[in-house]
């Protein structure tokens, strides 16, 4: 644990030094308020600071309110040290946003006490936001196979869309379908069924860059966001990833079952706004061929002006459930 010092008196500057490296801290030392608060700013700035009420540079009570206006995702616990005759002016130091308070000259006893409840309060608040990320993670996610939620693999795709167009880069959607999945859960049980949606899960997130964008669009259909993919890129991928998944069968419990998919490519050009729902569209229409072409295919639909939208518009994302869905959402 890192904690800040700050404090222009030199024989208590030493003294609180000295004290918490005996106790295993590991200490940022300050002589003044401009350098206390400049080690506050920085990205891995230690959490809890015992700042010196009168200093030069900024006050303590100054930087307290400095801090809090702030209001950084990572509490900074602060002590403040004051002096005896300040004692009526605390709850103007607790008010600027200071945790607790030590009056000079203090007694380790009753520090060591201090700094105990304030390491208590930053070990709850690092509890809490671990448990905030846990549920936003489960929010975005979809908890059978880890992949990115439907509502999260549209935020993706619209926001790569956007960047797209402002970066003049072409994006790629793939529309997945796992063959025959429905013969799949009718023949080996949902159990196994949801074995191959993990596993075809495992498969494409293997074969995807680290910034595809991989999600579960529904039942055993998955949407995959690529951006700066052209036509040609994008067909060479989605080969990659049929091949992938139809490498070898699934192990299921005592069964192994052959597993292929359909692809379906689309292409946002260069230059072009187009909406996120209208790519998915038109990966949909080539799913659909690829379903009917024999499926363990890819199939691609080149970009028609007619979907795109009035110039000067940008493109946003409309609510996922007005996308129209062809046949090859259907489950087979
Ligand atoms: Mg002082």
């Amino acid at each position: 644990m890192r904690i800040l010092i700050a404090e222009d008196s030199g024989p208590s500057r030493l003294l609180l030094e000295r004290i918490l490296a005996d106790w295993g801290y590991q200490v940022v030392s300050c002589k003044d308020g401009a350098c206390a608060w400049q080690e506050l700013q920085k990205e891995n700035a230690p959490r809890l600071a015992i700042l010196d009420w009168m200093m030069p540079g900024y006050s303590g009570l100054e930087i307290c309110r400095m801090l809090r206006q702030k209001s950084p995702e990572a509490y900074t616990y602060i002590l403040l040290l004051t002096s005896k005759s300040q004692k009526e002016d605390l709850v103007e130091g607790m008010e600027a946003g200071a945790d607790d308070y030590l009056t000079k000259p203090f007694d380790q006893h009753e520090l060591r006490a201090r700094l105990r409840a304030g390491i208590r309060i930053l070990n709850l608040q690092a509890e809490l936001l671990a448990a905030r990320e846990e549920i936003r993670q489960q929010a975005m996610r979809d908890s059978l196979t880890g992949l990115w939620n439907r509502r999260s693999i549209l935020e993706v795709l619209t926001r790569e869309l956007v960047r797209g167009f402002r970066e003049r880069t072409p994006v790629a959607a793939l529309m997945m379908d796992l063959d025959h999945f429905k013969q799949i859960n009718d023949t080996y049980g949902h159990l196994a069924g949801d074995a191959v949606l993990q596993e075809a899960s495992r498969r494409l997130l293997n074969s995807v860059r680290t910034y595809d964008g991989v999600g579960r669009y529904g039942g055993e259909e998955f949407l995959i966001v690529l951006p700066g993919c052209d036509e040609t890129s994008i067909l060479h991928r989605a080969e990659a990833m049929r091949l992938a998944i139809c490498e070898s069968p699934v192990v299921a419990g005592d069964v192994t079952i052959p597993v292929t998919a359909s692809f379906g490519a689309a292409v946002c050009p260069v230059n072009c706004q187009l909406e996120s729902l209208a790519l998915i569209a038109l990966a949909d229409e080539a799913l659909y061929e690829a379903k009917r072409n024999g499926r363990n295919r890819v199939s691609f639909r080149g970009f028609s002006p007619a979907y795109s939208l009035p110039t000067g518009t940008s493109p946003t994302y409309s609510g996922a459930t007005d996308v129209a869905l062809s046949p090859a959402n259907e489950p087979d």
